[in-house]
């Protein structure tokens, strides 16, 4: 029988803040080790914790994005987790437990296998830990606390996803919509969106397998492979009639396999408590109205209006809205483009926003807001191919000209000669006079050799330098060698 693969994924999303969580010691990445800690970060006695308004803001954007009002809590509660480590002076951090921010919500996937929805069972507010700097040169241990103190959001997933294909995918569209919000810079590298990967396996049918908990994924091809070499570890292990252990585990990118790490603690080995030295999180009607009100178009709506609009598929749609940007730069195009006289136009263009330009863009390094091709050129040039002006073959030699900055799309058209001949009167003479020139293969064709229609083809290409518009001489040589 074959077993089914189990994944739930917690998220750590920092929230893009200019202070922590509790003080007012700046978040900004990469600064020399221990300057941004102050006195409440590294746990002077008698310091007391502040609650960061923008960093509650930021999780209410992130509830009403994927859940609506009803899935943010009025009250929420600050807990204290404890555990000790040298990068936690405190020996606690500051949590949500019981009442979390967020409870509920969902995030909608696609992958090969159609739509789904992937339960979201919470998302809370906690403040990240310090780090450890183990330096080998120094023969010793350092600790920064620059990041201790910054405001996460965790976002839990229920147990939802069948496969590495559908973590990927949830990640993603988890990535792109705290981007959307503008709550989360999403920047993998510098650890601002992070995976923790719960993975078990099971027969189809059967309660949930014990779970291994992969530890700090930071990228996409990471969190894939570290899934994928969990459930073949789980799998080879119970075929043989063995019994999965619940543990930590870390992913060694550099050997593609994952390590144990520890025994995974139980809740009650944290000894959760309400933080005495926070008031319960109490946010008005009023505060959720406001946020919401401010909230921008979200990118399922968006998805559903190009379908419905624009007739875009969904997997293209998924694509245009990888970012704001990117659904902005689509939406100019569009309106840009004569939709009454060309239907497929904003779908045509779709295709090489997702395409050709995304490729060229992401070689350069560039986001949608900085391309050198503006949304209006892009329309323009699409244009000219759907009224049969430029053959789709120039059209890419047209875009790499208005990639380095040539402009505009009608001039770099004349400038390179590039216009297809779509006159239909002028066709038919230069068919004829191929025609009268080639007896022989017209005699060929006419006895059947269906090769011979193929050079005929060629020559008339040849005989307009390849500018004839193929579509238009392949119809009247048919009508011309029928008669
Ligand atoms: P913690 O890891 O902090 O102990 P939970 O027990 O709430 O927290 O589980 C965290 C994550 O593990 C959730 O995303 C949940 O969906 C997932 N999970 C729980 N049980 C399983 C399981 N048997 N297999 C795969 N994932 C699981
Ligand atoms: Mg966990």
């Amino acid at each position: 029988m074959k077993w089914e693969i189990v994944i739930g994924l917690e998220t750590h999303a920092q929230l893009s803040t200019a202070s922590k969580m509790f003080s007012g010691a700046s978040t900004v990445f990469g600064a020399a080790p221990n300057t941004q800690a102050s006195g409440v970060d590294i746990a002077l006695p008698g310091v007391l914790p502040v609650a960061n308004r923008g960093a509650v803001e930021r999780a209410i954007r992130f509830g009403l994005a994927v859940g609506g009002e009803k899935v943010i809590n009025r009250r929420s509660v600050f807990a204290r987790k404890n555990y000790f480590y040298p990068d936690l002076p405190k020996g606690y951090q500051i949590s949500q437990y019981e009442l979390p921010i967020v409870k509920g919500g969902e995030i909608r996937i696609l992958t090969k296998s159609g739509e789904k929805a992937i339960r979201l069972t919470r998302a809370h507010l906690e403040e990240d830990a310090g780090k450890s700097l183990h330096e080998a040169f120094r023969d010793s241990s350092g600790i920064d606390l620059n990041r201790a103190g910054v405001p996460l959001l965790e976002i839990v997933s229920e147990p939802d996803m069948r496969s590495a294909e559908e973590a990927v995918a949830y990640a993603r569209v988890l990535h792109a919509l705290v981007r959307w919000i503008d709550i989360c810079d999403g920047n993998m590298q510098e650890g601002s969106f992070r995976c923790d990967a719960n993975v078990s396996v099971r027969r189809p049918g059967a309660p949930l397998g014990t779970r291994a908990e992969i530890k700090n994924l930071n990228s996409f091809r990471f969190l894939e492979h570290a899934i994928e070499f969990e459930a073949k570890r789980q799998i080879e292990i119970l075929d043989d009639g063995g019994k999965i252990v619940q543990e930590t585990r870390l992913y060694d990118p550099d050997r593609d396999e994952t390590r144990g790490m520890r025994t995974k603690e139980e809740a009650h080995d944290y000894r959760y408590f309400p933080d005495p030295d926070l008031l319960p999180l109490e946010v008005s009607e009023k505060w959720i109205h406001e946020i919401k009100a401010k909230l921008p178009e979200l990118p399922e709506a968006k998805r559903k209006r190009y379908g419905t609009d624009f007739k875009i598929s969904p997997t293209v749609a998924i694509q245009l809205t990888a970012s704001r940007d990117k659904a902005e730069f689509f939406e100019r195009s569009a309106r840009a483009a004569d939709i009454i006289m060309f239907p497929a136009a904003p779908q045509d263009i779709a295709f090489t926003i997702v395409g050709e330009l995304a490729g060229l863009l992401n070689e350069a390094g560039l986001e949608f807001s900085e391309s050198p091709i503006t949304s209006e050129q892009l329309a323009k040039l699409r244009r000219r191919v759907l009224d049969g002006s430029i053959s789709s073959k120039s059209a890419k030699e047209v875009l790499a000209e208005m990639w380095v900055g040539k402009g505009d799309p009608d001039s770099i058209i004349s400038a390179k000669g590039l216009k297809q001949i779509s006159d239909r009167g002028e066709i038919e003479k230069i068919v004829d006079q191929v025609l009268a020139a080639n007896a022989k293969q017209v005699e060929d064709y006419r006895a059947g050799k269906e090769k011979a229609f193929n050079s005929l083809v060629g020559q008339v290409m040849k005989a307009t330098q390849g500018k004839a518009n193929p579509a238009q001489v392949n119809e009247i040589l048919k009508q011309r060698l029928a008669g």
